[in-house]
């Protein structure tokens, strides 16, 4: 057992919204211990809540096809998202059920200590960019203190919305220009500092 595991199990255990009741699997995310890099969507959908593993739907099978193109596989990463429990009907999460999580993903984060956290749609924009609209800031990368935060479109909304496809598949290309940079990036004094690096 390692600490990221019996997180786990507390994740698996908690009851701190109504959404504790009414999932079939909690979905606290996956990947290797050692990453550089982690994903965080929004919220479980039924394949999800049914496998008890995030991004496993058609969206899922949509960011593997992305991380294929940066000549990444879904193993390599780390998988994560906002609320750990499926919203019923798939419902957006609402604020007090986004509150009641957070402190999940923040112990997984000091965990894991990623170089880059990407944020998939606007639930986990709004965490890490507050106030500031997805379609500005996606394909942006900003530094705050050891993490290197870019944001991206949710790869759901890109299978739906053609014209999000050609967006979500260039952002995605500039992610090892930036993971490269990212050690000299995070050593630089200055902060909190918006990166428009390409
Ligand atoms: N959408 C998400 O945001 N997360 C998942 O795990 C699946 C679909």
């Amino acid at each position: 057992m390692s600490a990221l595991t019996d997180l786990y199990a507390e994740i698996e255990r908690c009851q701190d919204c109504e959404l504790g009741k009414l999932r079939t699997r909690a979905v606290p995310g996956e990947g290797p211990e050692q990453t550089e890099i982690l994903f965080i969507g929004e919220a479980p959908g039924w394949h999800e809540d049914q496998q008890g593993r995030p991004f496993v739907g058609p969206a899922g099978k949509y960011l593997d096809e992305l991380l294929a193109t940066i000549g990444l596989k879904r193993e390599q990463v780390y998988i994560a998202n906002i609320i750990k429990c499926r919203p019923p009907a798939n419902r957006d999460p609402l604020p007090g059920e986004i509150q009641a999580c957070s402190k999940w993903l923040d112990r997984q984060i000091e965990l894991l200590r990623p170089k880059m956290i990407i944020t998939l749609g606007r639930y986990s924009m709004a965490k890490y960019f507050p106030n500031q609209s997805i379609s500005q800031v996606h394909g942006k990368a900003k530094k705050q203190g050891n993490i290197i935060y870019y944001a991206m479109y949710h790869p759901a909304a890109a299978l739906h919305q053609g014209s999000l496809r050609k967006v979500i598949e260039t952002d995605i290309l500039k992610i090892p220009k930036i993971l490269a940079q990212a050690d000299k990036l995070l050593e630089t004094e200055a902060e909190p500092q918006q990166l428009s690096l390409f």
